[in-house]
């Protein structure tokens, strides 16, 4: 099939490229001019495992091309995905402007009748309303809605094998030839589900808020744990084996970030305000979240007696999760900010998102490129992203880079009684802090048993 992804952002580039490797003719849109200048030299805005190979291939076998002109590229394309930005906006509903700006362009520049399809996620009722726009234009289009649920750090793979495929459209032509084109992605027997536009947009929004008030809720477990003096991690294991909880998506850290739990919970906290029926577990899972991203904050400050002027601590990690450099809204951010308002120096390392780090705070921290080497000297350390090589550092060596041995842990990579037997002072999340001369009691279960359940799921 011949494709245009308009918009080659994070999902669109994503989107094209795996479109293209299926052996569709795609081509990628975006109003940024250098964005696609450099696409052509196979220069990537963004890190994601897999995707440079697979742009680098697809270019060079012709089935992938990038463009800026609209018009132009759509000319020959039966299928139009939308897949811009719909950031949040003052109000915290979905900024639709790009949106409008998309499918005003299409109207105007497409000489036949296309499919137009809504990847990007936008409040329920967009769909009608993008038809109604296209409507007005002299040429009929038909559109539908298709929400993406890839994760960032895996988006390949998961495009590549989603879990399910949701289709918003009352027209069966449209859903057979949308069927077609992810028939490929399909073949391990995953589901696409037809719906209307309506409940399509209503699912994305589901999903991304159901992912986020898990997070929000194990968080206030696991502050409610460290007052109560419980463990969050046994109780993790308590609740988990019970099916009706499981355990995925229920781990305790320092809050959710990233370009879409935020702005799609506001938004639905916005959407569901303008219909008169306030969310109100949506508006806790927000607050609970913002208070969390201060959550190390708080114990440094703990530790340090409230003063940590002149005091240098390391921070590992920067993205919002692992695997990726995006650090949009990263709680890493609000942390680096509070430290540097505290009078302490900076010293930050992270796998992929330095660059992106260093376009925020410029020259008021110190960048490094190795995990040890940012522990130098430091009084503290703070571990905010769980990338692979921060869960088995040898501490022999940290304990001799650092100033002071203290370690706070955001997400729980490591055992507190194992931490105080080494000589740390270490704090973490939903779990009691552990000081190398003032340990706890033994936990009943081993450690070993704790880790391989942490680990198994
Ligand atoms: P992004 O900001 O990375 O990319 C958006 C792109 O659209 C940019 O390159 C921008 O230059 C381009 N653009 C803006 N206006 C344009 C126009 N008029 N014509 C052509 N291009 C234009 O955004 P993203 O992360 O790819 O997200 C896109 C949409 O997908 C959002 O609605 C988001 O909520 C949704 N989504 C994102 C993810 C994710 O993990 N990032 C997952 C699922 C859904």
């Amino acid at each position: 099939m011949r494709v245009a992804m308009v918009g080659t952002g994070y999902i669109g580039l994503v989107t094209g490229t795996c479109l293209a490797e299926s052996g569709n003719e795609v081509v990628c849109i975006d109003i940024d001019h250098q964005k696609i200048e450099r696409l052509r030299e196979n220069i990537l805005p963004i890190y994601e495992p897999g995707l440079a190979e697979l742009v680098d291939r697809n270019q060079r076998s012709e089935r992938l091309t990038f463009s800026t002109n609209l018009g132009e590229a759509i000319a020959d394309r039966q299928i139009l995905l939308i897949g811009v930005g719909t950031p949040q906006s003052e109000t915290g509903a979905a900024d639709l402007q790009a949106v409008w700006a998309v499918v005003d362009e299409i109207r105007a520049a497409a000489n036949e009748s296309k499919i137009v399809v809504i990847k990007s996620t936008v409040p329920v009722g967009t769909n009608a309303k993008v038809a109604d726009r296209l409507d007005s234009g002299p040429i009929r289009h038909r559109t539908a809605s298709n929400p993406e649920f890839l994760k960032e750090g895996c988006a390949v793979e998961d495009f590549m094998k989603p879990d399910r495929v949701v289709i918003g459209t009352r027209d069966p032509e449209v859903a057979d030839l949308l069927q077609e084109l992810h028939a490929p992605f399909l073949r391990s027997g995953h589901p696409l589900l037809v719906m209307s536009p309506e409940s399509a947009e209503m699912t994305k929004y589901v999903a991304n808020c159901c992912l986020a008030t898990k997070i929000s809720f194990i968080n206030e477990m696991a502050n409610l744990c460290e007052r109560l003096g419980a463990d969050i991690n046994d109780v993790r294991r308590g609740i988990g084996h019970d099916n009706r909880i499981g355990f995925q998506f229920l781990h305790p850290g320092v809050g959710y970030g990233g370009s879409c739990f935020p702005k799609d919970v506001s938004a639905m906290i916005a959407l569901s305000e303008e219909v008169g029926a306030a969310s109100r577990i949506m508006a806790a899972v927000h607050q609970v979240n913002e208070a969390q991203k201060s959550v190390l904050m708080g114990k440094l400050q703990g530790l340090f007696d409230g003063d940590l002027a002149e005091k240098t601590v390391a921070v590992w990690g920067l993205a919002f999760k692992p695997r990726t450099d995006d650090v949009r809204e990263a709680p890493s951010l609000v942390l680096i900010q509070q430290l540097l308002q505290a009078g302490a120096a900076v010293r930050v390392f992270d796998p992929e998102a330095l660059q992106n780090v260093k376009q925020i705070f410029g020259e008021r921290i110190t960048y490094c490129d190795r995990a040890y080497g940012t522990t130098e000297g430091a009084d503290a350390l703070a571990v905010v992203t769980e990338w692979q090589e921060f869960r088995n550092p040898d501490f022999e060596v940290l304990r001799r880079l650092m100033n002071r041995p203290v370690i706070v842990d955001g997400r729980n990579l490591y055992e507190p009684q194992q931490m105080a037997e080494l000589g740390f002072t270490y704090a973490s999340i939903g779990r009691q802090t552990v000081h190398p001369d003032l340990r706890p009691p033994a936990p009943l279960t081993t450690t070993a048993e704790a880790t391989g359940v942490e680990l198994g799921v």
